[in-house]
């Protein structure tokens, strides 16, 4: 049973990753980015809530976004394991998180975290282009679609978030900072983090995370 974690700061790398994790090991991808932005497109009651929050580079407040984890969870095809990418990202989610799974009698069984300088990740946040269809994330330097505008998995059109301008970067990466960081301690103290160095190629590092993984299974 895999019932991993992807922790790290905007632009680490979590998406590009869960992408290749989804397709080796047949998990569901819950990324909460992706759920709000469907939501703000939608223009569903959770979008109207959640557009000021994204569109600032805040964050969500917890209890909705737990609400809404916590619901994805309970569907069937997460049982066998799932792929929590931009989730928990402060130490009530987390908390709340673990209160969840132990009432239904599971557990997170790995937390992969990924560390990228600074400089490096506001070079790939400002210069990352996401599939509108199917969330695929590119990049206009370090991984280009191989026709321009075109997703290579969907034929989808490709686009720039409206929170990867450098402002908005500047301010996430800043409350991943406050926010976000401490869950490294919290995930090493219950022996759970792995810690990866996402500045080395893309294949790279998921060859190391599988290594891993497959390591723990035993
Ligand atoms: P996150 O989900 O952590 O915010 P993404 O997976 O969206 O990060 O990646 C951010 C940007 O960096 C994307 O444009 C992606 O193509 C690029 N990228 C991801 N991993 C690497 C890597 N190992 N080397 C170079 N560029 C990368
Ligand atoms: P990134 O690629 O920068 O890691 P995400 O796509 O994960 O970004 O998140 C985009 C935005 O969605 C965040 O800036 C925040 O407003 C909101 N968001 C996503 N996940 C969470 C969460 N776990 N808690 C609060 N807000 C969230
Ligand atoms: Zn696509």
């Amino acid at each position: 049973m895999i019932n991993m974690i992807l922790l790290g700061p905007p632009g680490a790398g979590k998406g590009t990753q869960a992408e290749l994790l989804v397709d080796r090991y047949h998990l569901p991808h819950i990324s909460t980015g992706d759920i709000f932005r469907a939501a703000v497109k939608e223009g569903s009651p959770l979008g109207q809530k959640a557009k000021a929050f994204l569109d600032a580079g805040k964050l969500v407040p917890d209890d909705i976004v737990v609400g809404i984890v916590k619901e994805r969870l309970n569907q069937p095809d997460c049982q066998e394991g799932f792929i929590l990418d931009g989730f928990p990202r402060t130490i009530p989610q987390a908390e709340m998180l673990d209160s969840y799974l132990t009432e239904v009698g599971r557990q997170i069984t790995a937390v992969i975290n990924i560390e990228v300088d600074f400089e490096v990740l506001i070079r790939r946040l400002t210069g990352r282009r996401v599939c509108r269809n199917c969330h695929a994330v590119y990049h206009i330097a370090n991984k280009p679609a191989k026709n321009p505008g075109i997703c290579d998995h969907c034929g989808g059109e490709i686009y720039q978030r409206d929170d990867d301008t450098e402002e908005t970067v500047r301010k996430r990466l800043e409350v991943y900072q406050e926010q976000t960081e401490p869950l490294i301690d919290y995930y090493r103290k219950c022996g759970k983090l792995k810690t990866f160095n996402g500045e080395e190629p893309i294949q790279t590092v998921f060859d190391q995370i599988c290594f891993a993984l497959e390591e723990q299974k035993g």
